[in-house]
């Protein structure tokens, strides 16, 4: 018998390390103190919070307090019944779910690359190696090449879960055949869209996943130290890290020799302190090396001169996480989840107007519909759909015309959104676009580092003009103003932040043009 509580961020906030405390001292009470409390990372039901699982059945037991406790040990663990008013009832069909199973929200998911979170103890490599933890690397040490390595990642169709979509295995590819004695791993732990936190849930939740895919990636582009560049707003995830790294070192899997192997790698961690534009991967390098966050002009391109002139692969967190399942279950396994170009599965981070906000892994392929009414639960308040925000302010909305659209990276782009690092915005018919455009462009004007005249200058002019829109104060010509700069701006600025800025500006005409319109013609 073992009890597991979610440690994730968000059931942390509701309570559930004082959850934790009156468990332990309640079980201690009644003699029970040989049962196993085990705080985990992020379950993905934040909305359920505090969540307390009892296994070996898997019994869900949700929003559970401090004064529930004592009830619930008499009559979960004393008298072997269950306690029917913590179980979560969905509300589509009115049934209570009494285990993970049963809940719809976890039921429709494929939960790979989260499939320890919430499951093991964080803090606790012997848990992440009994779920066949760090398997995929010592395989990889004892019978692959490098260039092994790099075809199996190629073969598996991984990638970039960062937001771009490039494929991994390349990008390792060009790293590798860049000359230079020295080259680093850097892991992209910068999460800074407004509403996402899939890459904090897994840091939080399986570090261990995260150093076995760096570990196994500086294998493959022969590196020997690594970097995590994570923002010093995620403490707890900085925190499990830390924790990860020391165990790793002293369980053999980071440092010299590792294995017995010839291959010798360290990971630091440098925490970055919150701008936006340090997800930009030339700006991270910047601030890795301690100057001012900025991006840097491309070519040169990492894989060639990145971090101190060195050649360097970068990737996210959820990219790294994917990797030891690559080596674990076979890259044909891999390749045949998701759709022709879209591999694997996706960590979609969902809030807004929706029943079950939460952490979501689905496979790619899957339509909008399934992810927000099968597993979401439907819209808030017997609300109509009207859109979804998909891959924060770079990204667009998609409307309801396009629930049905099987969700891939290219699929996405076509429809004038993109992926993202995958946070999810789901609004009701209550909420004006025109408003949330401006709500977008107003964080990414914000966070321009201003070193380029399109994205510095530019992204200020169409907030001005979304702002007068908003009030009532909106001209004719606005909308061909807005489309003119927002083209501009994406042609010339400098990075990526620039280049997708007016995106969710983009998305919005093409979909809401006439709410736009209708600001305009009904002026205060
Ligand atoms: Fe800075 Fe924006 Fe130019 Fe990027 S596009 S370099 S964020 S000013």
């Amino acid at each position: 018998e073992r009890i597991l509580i979610c440690g994730g961020t968000g059931c942390m906030s509701s309570g559930s390390v004082k959850v934790m405390d009156a468990l332990k001292a309640e079980l201690a009470a009644r003699q029970l103190g040989q049962i196993e409390v085990v705080m985990t990372g992020c379950h993905g039901f934040c909305e359920q919070g505090p969540l307390v699982i009892m296994e070996p059945q898997g019994v869900f037991y949700r929003r559970v307090q401090v004064e529930d406790i004592s009830e619930l040990v008499q009559s979960h663990i004393i008298e072997g019944n269950i306690l029917e008013r913590l179980l979560y009832q969905d509300p589509g069909n009115q049934q209570r779910a009494i285990t993970y199973r049963d809940v719809p929200f976890y039921a429709k998911q494929q939960r790979e690359v989260l499939h320890n979170c919430g499951h093991i103890d964080p803090e606790n490599i012997q848990e992440y190696i009994a779920a066949g933890g760090y398997q995929a690397l010592e395989k990889v040490l004892r019978e692959y090449t490098p260039q092994q390595v790099i075809e199996d990642v190629k073969k598996s169709g991984l990638r970039g879960r960062g937001g771009g979509g490039f494929p991994t295995g390349l990008k390792w590819e060009f790293t590798s055949k860049a000359p230079g004695e020295k080259k680093y791993v850097v892991c992209n732990a910068d999460e800074g869209d407004p509403g996402a936190f899939m890459d904090r849930s897994v840091l939080e939740g399986d570090p261990h996943a995260v150093l076995e895919g760096m570990l196994i990636c500086g294998y493959a582009i022969g590196a020997d130290e690594g970097y995590i560049y994570v923002r010093a707003e995620y403490p707890l995830a900085i925190k499990r890290l830390k924790v990860a790294i020391a165990q790793a070192e002293a369980a053999g899997y980071l440092g010299d020799n590792i294995l017995g192997s010839n291959f010798s790698f360290r990971i630091k961690i440098k925490a970055g302190a919150g701008a936006f534009v340090c997800g930009e991967e030339t700006a991270l390098l910047n601030s890795i090396e301690g100057e001012r966050g900025m991006p840097r002009p491309r070519p040169p391109f990492p894989a060639v001169k990145g971090l101190w002139g060195k050649p360097t692969n970068i990737n996210n967190v959820e990219t790294f996480a994917n990797v030891p399942l690559i080596f674990r279950k076979g890259a044909d396994w891999y390749a045949a989840i998701g759709t022709e170009k879209s591999k694997g599965t996706k960590v979609f981070a969902m809030t807004g107007k929706v029943n079950n906000t939460g952490l979501v892994e689905v496979p790619m392929g899957i339509t909008m519909r399934q992810i927000i009414f099968d597993i979401g639960g439907g819209i808030r308040d017997g609300k109509k759909f009207k859109a979804v925000q998909i891959g924060g302010p770079s990204g667009g909305c998609l409307p309801e015309s396009l629930l049905d659209l099987p969700i891939d990276y290219d699929s996405l782009i076509a429809a004038g959104a993109m992926m993202g690092s995958g946070g999810l915005v789901i609004m009701d018919e209550t909420t004006c676009m025109v408003d949330l455009a401006r709500f977008f462009l107003n964080f990414t004007q914000k966070e321009s580092c201003g070193k380029c005249t399109p994205c510095r200058e530019g992204t200020k002019r169409m907030l001005e003009i979304l702002q007068r829109i908003c009030a009532g104060e909106g001209r004719e010509g606005d909308i061909e103003t807005l489309e003119r700069l927002a083209r501009v701006i994406k042609s010339t600025s400098l990075c990526g932040l620039g280049q997708t800025a007016p995106n969710p500006v983009l998305s919005t005409l093409r979909y809401f043009r006439d709410e736009y319109e209708a600001h305009i013609r009904e002026k205060r």
